[in-house]
């Protein structure tokens, strides 16, 4: 997606720990317009496929996740990442690692959103070593929901969670593949699905 690598060679800001900033445009300020864009490539991407929800993680996934489910018309459900009163047999529950913060954390959909019989597309910011798609993936198929495929603004390539969650078979729709990233330089790959 040409406007999307764009704003990343424009206004991304690379940090030494192999972290991309986007707080101007995704992560802090965000972008109707460009979000507005995605949710369009999105549902190109994945109208056939009989989505019936889509899911994210909050913070940062909603953006993306809300223009998405604009588009496909059906509800958007965010996972939660704090802890809830409610006892964990109303919710569907499963353990991330955080990439950016380095520890685990706790992710929780409330069972009455996600049912037996949805069909479920995962939408994130970021995709590094899969460790968020992973624990969105536990959720899903704990409800008996299947999954249509996981759609990712900003996918790093040099990082582990592509290879890993293509080779299992999981359709991945990337709108930008970073190849590699320096303070200096960022480059795309060129084919945007595998
Ligand atoms: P993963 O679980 O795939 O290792 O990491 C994905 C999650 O970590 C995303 O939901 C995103 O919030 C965060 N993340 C991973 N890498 C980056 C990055 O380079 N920049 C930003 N802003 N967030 C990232």
């Amino acid at each position: 997606m040409d406007l999307l690598k764009k704003m990343i060679t424009e206004k991304g800001i690379v940090l030494k720990d192999g972290v991309l900033k986007v707080d101007s445009f995704l992560n802090h300020c965000i972008d109707p317009q460009l979000m507005k864009s995605i949710g369009k490539e999105f549902y190109k991407k994945f109208k056939d496929e009989g989505i019936t929800k889509v899911l994210t993680l909050e913070t940062s996934g909603i953006a993306p996740a809300v223009f998405t489910a604009l588009e496909l018309e059906v509800p958007l459900i965010f996972a939660k990442k704090t802890q809830s009163k409610n006892s964990s047999d109303l919710a569907y529950e499963s353990n991330v690692h955080s990439f950016t913060k380095g520890k685990d954390y706790r992710i929780r959909v409330s069972k009455e959103y996600l049912l037996k019989g949805d069909r479920v597309l995962i939408i994130d910011d970021f995709l590094a070593n899969g460790q968020a798609a992973k624990g969105l993936c536990d959720l899903i198929e704990k409800s008996g929901a299947s999954l249509a495929g996981i759609g990712i603004v900003i996918e790093k390539g040099f990082q582990k969670g592509g290879a890993l969650l293509r080779e299992k078979g999981i359709r991945v729709h990337s709108l930008a593949i970073i190849e590699n990233m320096s303070e200096k330089m960022i480059s795309f790959r060129n084919e945007e699905e595998k």
